[in-house]
């Protein structure tokens, strides 16, 4: 394990390597214990550098067994060599030679899952960001990009599949059970895309032809037996490569493209060339056993990991700083799919609960950081939100600004122009300015301040000369390493709503720049003036949420009650029902911490109930609307001195007035809604099965009976109707008979099925209240509990510590106690793991004064361990900071 060296590395320390590897052979000798790994490497001294520079290459707990320079053994006095780094001296003279280096590394006791490691039998490698260095010794940077040729070889009894990344070249038996395959990538890519993959596995296989009529052999490979549960992502996959040609002009490259699903994964997957290697979770569907969420989640993972064929792998990183360049670029191109795929606008209101629920509080904690980050200590600590998801937010800007038809003219000449070049963030803004002729440097601060921007907005209405008036002042706090800020270039999409909702034309704009419908907010404060407009309208802001920022308006409760019910664009609609349902909430939630009962008034249960029975509106879109706003929205919105038990008590008090006022109507939708016909994962499906769930909520909590959710539990025929059910039961019915009935019929139905049973530890871990953390002390205990496999841990420990507000925040600290405890537990076999999963207590500092020192004491307790891992450190240190 890599223990923390303090070093930080900086953007501005990039340098070119002195050495060129053009060309890269390994050599596989796979065996569980003690795997051979020969590399031969064709290396190149650059021009200009020093012929007495020494080549030093990268390792991370390497043994090496013998090196040699052009076939000979080299002599101890020649190199140094630790398990991380390899220095060699008195190279030959014209800086061109052939390294050949042996180590050798033990795949099976690797339960870190970067490098090469075994999971359930099946040889399997994780390099990104740095785990090829765990293979091999290499100069081990995305900027160095070699063509792969790969040869594996190793037992056919125990591997009959052996798979690398390009396209198969060779394979044939050898003595002793043994054989062997050898593939070739003609695409120079970065380490960090190395794959490889050998075990027994089933597959599935389908062909695809590209526009230019290429034949591609695709494969998705799952354990035997669950090769029909692999059929969606298969569809979702060709679905993916006709999109990409259809929208970006991409075409895949090479002869065949794998997909691989593991159980022990850390990540959701990867994007690996021509072989993906992917956590099962996001392959293994069928209707008894996913959830539409799962299909979602499905369909998406897929695309992107192959969307990255393009962004990423053809064009990479020059550096790690650059990781947004692939990551936001790649979810803003897997968001765009799945809108196509499915409703646009209920698609982008999940994007928007996602920021806000997982970007928003990075962003205003101790660990915010900018989407380019200029510092890091441990690079896997910054596969973030922020990266990915606001990474994506800066993407759509541009779009935003820009206008549709010049950002395709941009990404064409980023294509064109960048392909294989390891690029920067300065690359991407670059082809955007040539295509278009705009400045985007003041947009480009987007890559660079952390924070989310805060528009406080006023409104000014001239009846006489028709005029109405937005002035919009941004702001944004500090965050580490930032004191003070710079103005930054805002797209707001606009419209101003008349009766009934019509959109006003105005006649003219005047003041800051308004291009169509959007405002660029360009300075600190501006105001934007409109002519000819008849009557005082109610502005619709931040359409499509076009950048991810709060809003601070002065529109009144009934302004937002009106766009709550007329505005034409449902993400400013739903944004305004949140807006007046999160009032309502904060300051319920501080009533109740101080004693005093909720109130609620009869608007919000009219508007609600509206809403619920408009046929108009499609039901996912309805189904948003009546989930309220979570515990952690809530929390958010505080922003300070959170009580959890507070926030869940008016939360609770919503729900009930609305169910109280509407149970009858609610019964009668719960029951037309009801599904006719078999499950289809489509989007129309889902919508309908998620409104009803959410009706099964309200209506559990009015009827004060567990009896409809049992009854659902018992005679669902899918997963998504039966794991509502569940949650509503422990949810709302704690440890009563029904749900621990409930409970025991799921184990006993599933429990040979790992995915399938990580819902049934993240259902409990969730239960509210004091009750959970014995809970989740006692399915620590459970058979089927192992902290050595990712999707496990994260089901009974992530849920608990990330989504169980009141359970994990007690008042006590017990919580902290325990999760403290169990994070240093982690970090002995998981680093990454447990980094990721210490971040759920970045927001600490808003608690209230005793939970926070409870909250203190136990990250405390982290930073003193001695011997912690790199990345745990860094992430207890930023957080304490
Ligand atoms: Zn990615």
């Amino acid at each position: 394990m890599r223990t923390d060296t303090g070093q930080v590395f900086h953007l501005e320390d990039y340098k070119p390597t002195d050495f060129l590897i053009p060309e890269t052979h390994l050599d596989f000798c796979l065996r569980p214990e003690r795997t051979v790994v020969r590399s031969t490497l064709q290396i190149k001294r650059r021009n200009g550098v020093a012929a007495d520079a020494p080549l030093i290459l990268d390792g991370d707990e390497l043994k090496l067994v013998d090196i040699r320079i052009d076939g000979t053994v080299l002599g101890d006095n020649a190199y140094v060599a630790t398990p991380d780094r390899l220095e060699i001296r008195g190279l030959p003279e014209n800086g061109t030679f052939t390294l050949e280096i042996t180590t050798e590394v033990n795949p099976t006791t690797n339960r870190q899952l970067t490098g090469l490691y075994r999971s359930s039998d099946v040889y399997c490698t994780q390099c990104e960001a740095e785990g090829f260095r765990r293979i091999t010794y290499f100069l081990d940077r995305p900027d160095m990009l070699s063509v792969y040729t790969v040869r594996i070889e190793a037992e056919r009894s125990e591997a009959p599949l052996l798979l690398s990344n390009g396209n198969p070249k060779d394979k044939g038996t050898l003595t002793n059970g043994r054989h062997f395959a050898v593939w070739h990538d003609p695409h120079p890519k970065p380490a960090y895309l190395f794959a490889l993959v050998a075990g027994d596995l089933g597959v599935i296989t389908d062909t695809f032809t590209t526009a230019s009529g290429r034949h591609i052999d695709l494969g998705i490979y799952v354990e035997h037996g669950k090769e029909p549960r692999a059929l969606y992502a298969m569809d979702a996959l060709k679905r993916s490569m006709k999109w990409d040609e259809d929208v970006f002009g991409r075409e895949y490259d090479l002869d065949v493209f794998n997909v691989v699903a593991v159980s022990d994964f850390n990540m959701g997957a990867m994007e690996n060339k021509g072989l993906n290697v992917f956590n099962d979770k996001y392959v293994l569907a069928d209707p008894d056993t996913a959830t539409d969420t799962d299909y979602a989640g499905i369909e998406a993972v897929i695309a992107h990991e192959y969307f990255h064929n393009w962004t990423g792998n053809r064009i990479t990183c020059r550096d790690w700083f650059q990781l947004c360049l692939k990551e936001g670029l790649t979810v803003y191109r897997d968001h765009e799919f799945s809108a196509d795929m499915r409703s646009r606008a209920v698609k982008r209101i999940a994007e928007v609960k996602g920021l806000k629920a997982h970007q928003f509080p990075e962003d205003a904690g101790p660990l915010a950081h900018p989407v380019r980050p200029r510092q890091f200590r441990e690079i896997n600590n910054f596969y973030t939100s922020t990266v990915y998801e606001k990474g994506s937010e800066v993407v759509r800007m541009i779009r935003t600004i820009l206008g549709p038809d010049l950002f395709r003219k941009g990404m064409d000449l980023y294509f064109e122009r960048h392909d294989g070049d390891a690029a920067t963030i300065e690359d991407f803004i670059k082809v955007f300015e040539d295509a278009s002729g705009e400045d985007l440097s003041q947009f480009a601060l987007w890559y660079d301040q952390a924070g989310t921007p805060n528009l406080a907005i006023t409104y000014d209405y001239d009846q006489a000369t028709k005029t109405f008036e937005i002035e919009i002042e941004q702001s944004l706090k500090p965050t580490p390493g930032q004191t003070s800020k710079k103005p930054m270039h805002i797209p707001v999409q606009f419209a101003l709503l008349g009766a009934k909702g019509r959109e006003l034309k105005p006649r003219s704009a005047k003041g800051g720049l308004v291009k169509g419908d959007v405002i660029h907010l360009r300075k600190r404060k501006e105001r934007f003036s409109f002519s000819g407009i008849s009557e005082r309208p109610v502005p619709s802001l931040l359409r499509g949420f076009s950048a991810p920022v709060t809003l601070t308006s002065e529109l009144t409760r009934s302004d937002l009650a009106f766009l709550a019910r007329n505005d034409g664009d449902e993400v400013t609609r739903w944004q305004a029902l949140t807006q007046l349902l999160n009032a309502k909430l904060t300051s319920n939630s501080k009533r109740v911490r101080g004693g005093k009962p909720a109130t609620i008034e009869n608007s919000s249960i009219k508007l609600l109930g509206e809403i619920a029975f408009n046929a108009t509106l499609d039901e996912a879109f309805r189904a948003l609307c009546l989930s309220i706003p979570s515990e952690s929205d809530i929390a958010r919105e505080l922003g300070a001195n959170i009580d959890p038990d507070a926030i869940l008590g008016s939360r609770d008090a919503l729900i009930s007035a609305v169910a109280e006022a509407h149970a009858e109507k609610f019964a009668q939708a719960y029951n037309e809604l009801e599904q006719k016909g078999s499950f289809k994962p489509d989007a129309a499906g889902a919508g309908r099965r998620a409104l009803r769930n959410v009706l099964l909520d309200y209506l559990s909590v009015a009827e004060s009976s567990s009896k409809r959710a049992a009854a659902q539990f018992k005679n669902a025929d899918n997963m998504t109707d039966r794991a509502a059910a569940l949650g509503v039961l422990v949810q709302r019915f704690g440890d009563s008979e029904a749900t621990n009935h409930a409970l025991q019929a799921f184990e006993a139905r599933f429990g040979n099925d790992p995915l399938v049973m990580d819902k049934w530890f993240v259902v409990q871990a969730m239960q509210p209240g004091n009750g959970a953390l014995d809970k989740v002390r006692e399915l620590m205990t459970h058979k089927l509990f192992s902290l050595d496999n990712p999707n496990r841990t994260r089901a009974l420990i992530g849920a608990f510590s990330s989504g169980n507000q009141t359970g994990f925040n007690r008042a006590d600290g017990r919580g902290y106690k325990f999760f403290a405890e169990t994070i240093l537990t982690i970090d002995k076999k998981n680093p990454q793991l447990a980094a990721r999963l210490l971040t759920a207590m970045r927001s600490w500092r808003s608690f209230e004064p005793v939970r926070r020192e409870h909250a203190r004491e136990s990250l405390a307790t982290i930073a003193m361990e001695t011997g912690l891992s790199a990345d745990v450190r860094d992430i207890v240190e930023r957080t304490l900071a």
